[in-house]
């Protein structure tokens, strides 16, 4: 068959089980690339009885031979990417020659975080609940054009703290030394810091664009990881309670520099319910007692903080926006599995808002956030799903509840999973993610 290469991307708030998807599909494709977000991000996928968490390098570097790519999009925050490294070879990983990131990718430094803190507490009780791994204000100054850009770098081999990176990262320090007050930061230490790393960095760093061109050229497959979730896009979230890229299928291109004519797949990430972490609108949150047993169930606590997820029913109403936004052909839907056991299960199939009935997000946090969401109610399963492979052997009422899902999303979904292993998986060989995989 051709060369596909697919986009993944999640529907919800993030955390819908992308990881897993990504891991499943990778020994099909010769590149995995992440085009946004940052460390904020996070997977945790275990090996050979060995458990790696990473929140920067794209997971697909747990698989031999697999080239990882970190995009312009993506915000790098060298503290973290050397923890990666360093936690990769102490599981027999090699990651040299396997992992590039773009020189034009913006670093996350050291007053990024300082900043954020700063900015979260001044929020009060409208705070973002961000990861506080300083992306937003990364993303803040790269919009702001006084960013440092890897490449920027480049030029330390001549090292004076009078050139021209000296003198942004002087100024960037003293913009976080007003915004922050107390103790001031040294720029002098962020400098020497920067120069200290450099060598690491140096082999890493790659003209991405003209790479993902050459390879799609040579009839390689490349895989497109978004992370976050469309309603944590910067632009078509949640705003302000989102992160500070575009996770929608758009970023792709943006974040990697590549034609859009080279995505040839679009497959949406959904969980068969709904969690967000941190603050924000959330129509379909349960809230006491059976809120906190779902997050028990799901096991729903943050890869990246550990911080509870809110829990919550499917709602179409965002999946179907999320379809729209990023032209999905197909629907992945995880975590089955935990529904196993409910007498019922709900379904949001549109909202009613100030006397009307809307079938799309509001672009106001403020409509949203009185949006109160209209249920469906659907009969549970009694056998268990967890763990099962094969579509047929679902018991009738999950099937039921996928199909329904289906309907109000209309999107087909091509793949279940059920079950955190990677073999706890059905695919459904009819569909285009059948295809794909063939
Ligand atoms: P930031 O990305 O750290 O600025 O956080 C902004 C919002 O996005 C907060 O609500 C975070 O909890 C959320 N967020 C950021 N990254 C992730 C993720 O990977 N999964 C789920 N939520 C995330």
């Amino acid at each position: 068959m051709s060369a596909v290469n697919v986009a993944i991307v999640g529907t919800q708030w993030g955390d819908e089980g992308k990881g897993k998807i990504v891991d499943l599909f990778t020994p099909a494709f010769s590149i995995v690339a992440r085009y946004q977000g940052g460390h904020n991000a996070g997977h945790t996928v275990i090996v050979n009885g060995r458990k790696f968490i990473l929140h920067l390098i794209p997971s697909g570097i747990l698989h031999d031979g697999v080239i990882c790519v970190i995009g312009n999009g993506v915000v790098v925050d060298p503290r973290a990417l050397f923890s990666e490294l360093e936690q990769l070879q102490r599981g027999g990983v090699k990651a040299a020659g396997r992992l590039f990131i773009s020189e034009r990718a913006h670093l996350v430094l050291p007053y990024h975080r300082d900043v954020e803190r700063a900015a979260e507490a001044g929020r009060g009780d409208q705070r973002i609940g961000t990861t506080a791994r300083g992306i937003g204000p990364s993303y803040e100054d790269k919009s702001g054009r006084r960013g440092i850009r890897l490449v920027d770098l480049a030029d330390l081999a001549d090292a004076d703290p009078a050139g021209p990176l000296g003198a942004a990262v002087r100024a960037n320090v003293a913009l976080r030394n007003r915004a922050v007050g107390g103790e001031p930061l040294d720029w002098r230490t962020v400098f020497d810091e920067l120069r200290a790393g450099w060598p690491r960095l140096e082999p890493l760093v790659a003209d991405v664009s003209q790479l993902l061109d050459d390879e799609a050229r040579a009839g390689k497959r490349i895989m497109f990881e978004g992370a976050q979730g469309t309603m944590l896009d910067v632009d078509h979230g949640t705003y302000p309670f989102v992160s500070s890229s575009n996770g929608t299928i758009g970023g792709v291109c943006a974040g990697l520099g590549i034609a859009p004519r080279l995505i040839g797949g679009i497959l949406g990430v959904a969980k068969a319910y709904t969690t967000r972490v941190g603050g924000g609108p959330f129509p379909t949150e349960i809230h006491g007692e059976f809120g906190a047993a779902l997050r028990e169930s799901g096991e729903e606590y943050g890869a990246s903080t550990g911080r509870p997820r809110r829990c919550g029913w499917f709602d179409a109403v965002v999946v179907r926006y999320a379809a729209r936004l990023n032209g999905l052909e197909a629907l992945a839907l995880t975590k089955l599995d935990v529904l196993d056991g409910l007498t019922e299960i709900k379904v949001c199939t549109h909202y009613r808002c100030g006397g009307r009935t809307l079938t799309s997000v509001p672009a106001s946090g403020t409509r949203l956030a009185h949006c109160a969401p209209e249920l469906e109610t659907l009969p549970g399963w009694s056998r268990p799903t967890a763990g099962l492979r094969r579509f047929d052997d679902l018991p009738g009422e999950a099937v039921r509840y996928i199909r329904r899902i289906e309907e109000i999303t209309g999107v087909p979904v091509a793949l279940v999973s059920t079950g955190s292993d990677r073999h706890d998986t059905i695919i459904r060989e009819e569909s285009i993610v059948g295809r794909w995989l063939a």
